[in-house]
């Protein structure tokens, strides 16, 4: 069966293209991707994740599949379709990998393989690639006999695994042909090579192309958020490694130094189809709502997540385990300054003082806030050198050429 071609029509709305990026790229990188596209014209590359709404992961895949489609690479994602249970055991082991401990027992560990195994009973793989991502789909791999090469793009923080959770992915992790991290430091001893990818954003989506004045307040306005005062943001699912609490500390902290400007905080989140426990945070922080404290669960909304970063005079991500935190780059992009916690991917993105701050306390935080607050020159000194980081390293070709180069070199079968 032939894919369909992507064009634009009226009807199929506007789909980006490589030309698209041609301003903000250039030439010579369009003419690079074109030709590298060019060579491995029609091939089928399948990606398989837990869920095609909420988080980075979603995130990436819904804009990379259309680009590379729109340049001939035929670039599927399908979704593993489990229940309740099945993602209650993979955030557990998804938070194991990121160094909580777990109680991983047997009746976890059959619910999670037997929903792979249904999963792989019901998708007939004949694709050129197989790209897996994180955790949840892992086990797919030892349904199938392998005919190209599989890889697994484990998108988590890998500072420091859960050894037992750890071990017992190794008997799937160790038949993929090649491992793919989005930061050096998370590699681990495994047999086949590990590549380093960065995740990058979209500039041309909902949530990070250029909005007017006019409809980022009218977007605000229409979610109840003032603008009376500077806005302080976190937009994250509610997750405990995004630091909601320490940030909500921070903030109140910030706010009761001597000379402090007012501001209000917003927290914006969301909940991922394969993260239960979000709304359980979520209840849990709107005990601390106040006219300066705002917590919204309108995160799905992705005009006012655009308008929230471009709006905030300072976007936080005080995370304390992150894989990688688009959210840091989407803001930078923004030209908003982001204070991160100095974790995971974020020190990738943020040069200490520089294009933002990094931290590693709710105290630091406080500190880098307030002084935020007072300093707008600062902020847009920040914020300028923010958006030119992410033009220059983050943006989504940057991230499909690196695909697109593995696609040219696939790595050896691992033999096992
Ligand atoms: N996001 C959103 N609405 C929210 C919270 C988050 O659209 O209320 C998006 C955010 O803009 C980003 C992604 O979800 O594109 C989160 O990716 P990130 O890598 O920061 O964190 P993850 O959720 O994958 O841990």
């Amino acid at each position: 069966m032939r894919s369909p071609t992507p064009k634009r029509t009226p009807l199929s709305g506007c789909l980006i293209s490589l030309e698209d990026y041609r301003p903000l790229i250039g030439d010579e990188a369009c003419e690079r991707i074109r030709a590298k596209a060019a060579a491995l014209r029609g091939l089928r590359v399948l990606n398989f994740s837990s869920t095609y709404y909420g988080g980075g992961v979603a995130e990436t895949l819904t804009s990379m599949t259309l680009l590379m489609n729109s340049i001939g690479i035929r670039s599927e994602w399908r979704i593993i379709q489990g229940t309740p249970d099945y993602f209650s055991v993979t955030k557990k082991m998804h938070n194991a990998l990121q160094g909580d401990s777990i109680n991983f027992s047997v009746f976890k560990r059959r619910i999670y393989e037997q929903v792979v195994f249904e999963n792989a009973i019901r998708n007939r793989i004949d694709h050129d690639f197989v790209v897996v991502h994180d955790p949840q789909p892992l086990p797919l791999i030892e349904h199938y006999k392998k005919n190209c090469p599989w890889i697994w793009r484990c998108h988590l923080d890998l500072t420091n695994p859960h050894p037992r959770v750890w071990s017992y992915l190794r008997k799937w992790i160790d038949h993929y042909d090649a491992v793919i991290l989005s930061c050096p430091n998370y590699r681990q001893a495994l047999p086949q090579p590990q590549l380093i990818f960065w995740p990058a954003i979209d500039p041309f989506n909902t949530k990070n192309r250029t909005l007017n004045r006019r409809i980022t307040k009218q977007r605000l306005a229409r979610h109840g958020i003032p603008t009376d005062l500077p806005i302080i943001a976190q937009i994250s699912r509610f997750d405990p490694w995004k630091d909601p609490e320490g940030v909500i500390e921070a903030f109140q902290i910030a706010q009761r130094r001597r000379g402090a400007r007012k501001a209000r905080l917003v927290l914006l989140g969301n909940f991922a189809t394969d993260d239960p426990e979000g709304a359980k945070i979520f209840e849990s922080l709107c005990g601390s709502r106040s006219d300066s404290i705002l917590v919204l669960a309108r995160g799905d909304d992705t005009s006012l997540v655009n308008a929230l970063q471009r709006s905030a005079q300072v976007v936080l991500q005080k995370s304390t385990r992150e894989g990688f935190g688009l959210t840091v780059s989407e803001a930078m992009w923004k030209g908003t300054p982001v204070i991160g916690g100095n974790v995971g991917g974020i020190p990738l993105q943020i040069e200490n003082g520089v294009n933002g701050f990094l931290t590693s306390s709710i105290e630091e935080t406080a500190d880098r806030v307030a002084e935020l607050l007072k300093d707008e020159r600062l902020c847009r000194k920040l914020g300028k050198h923010g958006r030119s980081t992410v033009k220059k390293k983050f943006l989504l070709t940057r991230y499909m050429e690196q695909y697109l180069d593995l696609y040219l070199s696939p790595p050896s079968p691992i033999e096992k």
